[in-house]
């Protein structure tokens, strides 16, 4: 094997989370989100492995879709951004997808699609306060009827919001989104989802018809100080490298580009092959944790290209080619994100092409 730094990505535990999700979320049904390459785990891996099991996959954009379908996947695909340009929707007709719809130009694209090749599938995106995307709740009604006065459109419109802060459980954001929800579509037919996995876990009384559950899926949290397993769900990419070198290193000695570590004492400094060239992220601090042999060990001076340094005081034990694990399995992805300055998404999602994608 030519690359060292390798990703495992556990279909076991995509398994295991999307059934825990829908056990969670029951009566609502899960849209299983698989948008950015399934966050980083590998689109057409993840969809095989969730084939069974998932009604709906949700993807960002129409591409994904496209991809989807040429694997086979014959259910339900929402695409969230609904269509970019006039002839999307088109193509969305022709693949059976259903779209988010969102904005004005879109709705000036549908109104010209004829029913011929099926009528299209919709969710109205409604902007409760994320001010993302969405129309203004007080257009909701007027679009609403618009929408289903269009001859391409399907009648059973659906209704979508999404929040900015649900991980924050007792927090106002969510509420006051969810009351602007309940007022804008009062009286509105047509099956109804506001929740993503934070909101699964913490607004049970938003879980309406659909949730649409990504983190949680790779068993990724975003709740402060929380990991995916404090919930019960399994982390779905383990990453790992290997020990390359092992230095005796004097006290005083300061480690790596610039110098921002000095060695408190003589001791062994490990060496391991990974860096931010693989997409480990460069901003994490030192002391971030790392596993070596199963030992937990800090990281240590600037993160390099192809290489991060480790303090082996703890690891006294360790050798040259010992198995390095960077998160995953033992080794919360949420523990290393949060001393990077960023959330668990951001580090899967960011995976290079120089990186090993193997499955267990
Ligand atoms: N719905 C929409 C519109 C999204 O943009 C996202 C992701 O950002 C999700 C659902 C899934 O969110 P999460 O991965 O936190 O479940």
């Amino acid at each position: 094997m030519s690359r060292t730094t390798v990703a495992t990505i556990h279909l076991g535990a995509l398994r295991h989370n999307l059934a825990r999700i829908k056990a969670m979320a029951a009566p609502a049904k899960v849209m299983a989100v698989v948008k950015a390459d399934a966050y980083g785990h590998g689109l057409e891996r993840v969809a095989r492995a969730l084939d069974a099991e998932a009604e709906c996959f949700a993807v960002a954009a129409l591409g994904d879709g496209l991809r989807l379908r040429a694997a086979g996947h014959r259910q339900r695909i929402v695409v969230l951004s609904g269509p970019d340009q006039p002839g999307d929707i088109a193509e969305m007709q022709r693949l059976g997808l259903e779209a988010a719809i969102h904005h004005e130009a879109q709705l000036a694209w549908l109104a010209e699609a004829s029913a011929r090749r099926g009528r299209l599938r919709v969710w109205l995106k409604i902007d409760s306060g994320m001010h993302r995307l969405g129309f203004a709740p007080e257009c909701a009604a007027e679009v609403h009827a618009r929408l289903a006065g269009m001859p391409g459109v399907d009648p059973g419109i659906g209704l979508l919001t999404h929040f900015s802060e649900s991980e924050v459980f007792d927090g106002d954001a969510t509420r006051v989104q969810i009351a602007r929800f309940d007022e804008a579509t009062r009286g509105l037919d047509g099956p109804r989802s506001l929740s993503n996995s934070a909101a699964v876990l913490g607004w049970p009384g938003a879980r309406a018809d659909w949730v649409r559950s990504g983190g949680l899926l790779y068993g990724l949290s975003v709740v402060e100080g929380k990991s995916g397993a404090d919930f019960g769900f399994r982390p779905a990419m383990t990453l790992a490298t290997r020990l390359v070198a092992i230095n005796r290193t004097a006290k005083g000695e300061r480690i790596g580009y610039n110098g921002t570590w000095t060695c408190p004492e003589d001791m062994p400094v490990g060496v391991a092959a990974v860096g931010y060239g693989d997409g480990y992220p460069r901003s994490a601090a030192a002391g971030t944790p790392v596993l070596v042999g199963g030992g937990r060990v800090s990281l240590i001076g600037r993160i390099s290209m192809d290489l991060i340094t480790l303090d082996l005081r703890t690891a006294p034990q360790a050798q040259v080619g010992d198995r390095v694990t960077l998160w995953g399995d033992g080794l919360p992805v949420e523990s290393i994100a949060a001393q990077a300055g960023t959330i668990s998404y951001d580090l899967t999602c960011g995976m290079t092409r120089r990186v090993l994608f193997v499955e267990d």
